[in-house]
């Protein structure tokens, strides 16, 4: 019998699976054909079925699904070091909105390149990226091109804001609502949606886009069927101003307005009560858990467990740099797992394995791409990463994914594939100069951080010289 012929075979590994039994394979192996999983069993039979110029033998790692970031502001990246230890207001005012407002394009595209670099070495395949620095389109292009040059498979939005400077926004973040409309449906012509990469809507806040704003934004996403994505109830600030506003709290306002609905991304849900979370189960909400940013900010903590029990879609998300520094999915999933302990004052209030379900499988639920990734199956897409157990962080392994939630770090990641494609093998980016955008990336950044540092509160203790 002549072998099929497949792109690339991995073989001899654990696979952690994550499909509905969550089987584990000892000796697994996977065909890779045009992006997709052709084949997932044992090593001996695909061995028989199939040859591949590109076989990787991964007898001493644990190959699991790509992991799904679903909120990050990937340019953000510039802003590390520089929102430490303030009030969420200042962090607002000093560090990233005028990091946003200074921002060149040609800087935009080495942050986001940078951003995506580290999502990779993390074994992260899908990255939702929030961007609100709209002014100018080419800005969207250089974000959205970082993103489909790094090979990752990501959602690209961009905040719509026609109100706030009362609550902080700053003027130049504010356009009026129709000219964000007009810039979506440019990028909408421009980047019609695929597996690889689709446009999405996004709203920064409540209190920063009019009721106008948003029943256009609405409208909008009816028309062309496109999801939306906001920061909602992230601290106490939103029910206090929607109480102002509105007379209510803010997701039941949500409701009024049609807002609520199964293709709505809420990000963060920290002050969010019983009926809050009735009502995204009315509307089968989606949601992010940002745990590192929501202690990096002090904002509190979501009540994840009962949203959960409430049968809701959750996937977790970094945030950005910029209330993360070190946007890092495994980080993120350990955090995510810990901050619900404490909350709880029970260790057993959350495992491991439902850790790993929200950063993979109810991930990809949680962004509509079930039907394609978040799990390893015959069929789906090529997403997966694998770690090596060759160091003392994670050696002895008894449950590979107690181990992965708890125990691994990015240097433990040594090969991620998106979509098909190797981007980084033996621990080594296969497809892009990681060196010299990191440089690059340190230069940006210093001279980003000396345009914004007319403020007196973006202050510095070191300036990087010798870089130069
Ligand atoms: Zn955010």
């Amino acid at each position: 019998m002549i072998p099929e012929k497949a792109d690339i075979i991995i073989k001899h590994a654990t696979i952690v699976t994550q499909n509905d039994r969550r089987e584990i394979l000892d000796d697994g192996a996977i065909a890779i054909c045009e992006g997709r999983i052709a084949a997932l069993c044992p090593t001996k039979e695909i061995l028989a079925r199939y040859s591949a110029e590109e076989v990787l033998d991964l007898s001493d790692h644990i190959v699991f699904p790509g992991l799904i970031n679903n909120h990050n502001h990937l340019f953000q990246v510039s802003t590390k070091g520089l929102g430490e230890d303030m009030p969420v207001q200042d962090w607002v005012e000093v560090v990233t909105a005028p990091t946003a407002i200074h921002i060149r394009p040609e800087e935009m595209y080495i942050f986001c390149l940078a951003g995506c670099l580290e999502a990779i070495h993390c074994g992260v395949t899908t990255v939702v990226d929030m961007s609100y620095r709209a002014q100018r389109y080419e800005m969207h292009e250089n974000n959205i091109r970082a993103m489909l040059d790094s090979g990752l498979r990501g959602r690209y939005t961009t905040i719509i804001s026609d109100f706030g400077v009362e609550y902080g926004v700053l003027p130049a973040l504010i356009s009026p609502y129709s000219w964000f409309i007009e810039q979506y449906a440019r990028l909408h012509a421009q980047y019609p949606a695929t597996d690889r990469m689709a446009v999405w809507l996004a709203i920064g806040a409540p209190w920063t886009i009019t009721d106008e704003g948003l029943a256009a934004t609405i409208e909008y996403a009816n028309a062309t069927r496109t999801p939306i994505t906001m920061h909602i109830n992230e601290n106490g600030v939103d029910n206090q101003i929607s109480q102002e506003r509105h007379g209510i709290n803010m997701v039941p306002y949500l409701e009024t307005v049609g807002f609520l609905r199964p293709d709505l991304l809420a990000i963060h849900n920290v002050v969010t009560d019983q009926a809050d979370i009735e009502l995204y189960r009315k509307y089968d909400v989606k949601i992010s858990y940002n745990p590192v940013s929501n202690m990096y900010l002090g904002s509190g903590i979501p009540p994840m467990v009962e949203m959960y029990q409430a049968g809701l879609k959750i996937g977790i998300g970094t945030d950005g740099a910029g209330s993360n520094n070190a946007p890092d999915m495994l980080e993120s999933m350990k955090v995510a797992a810990l901050l619900q302990k404490v909350a709880a004052r029970d260790a057993s209030v959350i495992d491991a394995q439902t850790i790993l379900d929200w950063a993979t499988r109810d991930a990809a639920r949680s962004i509509w791409l079930e039907e394609e990734i978040g799990s390893l199956e015959v069929g789906k897409r090529a997403d997966l990463f694998a770690v090596r157990l060759n160091s003392s962080k994670i050696v002895p392994v008894h449950d590979p994914v107690a181990s992965l939630v708890y125990s691994c770090g990015e240097q433990n990641v040594v090969l991620t594939i998106a979509d098909g494609r190797i981007l980084m093998k033996d621990g080594v980016v296969q497809h892009l100069d990681e060196e010299t955008i990191l440089r690059q990336c340190q230069i940006s950044a210093t001279l980003l951080a000396d345009r914004c540092g007319s403020n007196a509160k973006v202050t510095r203790r070191w300036r990087p010289g010798r870089m130069y």
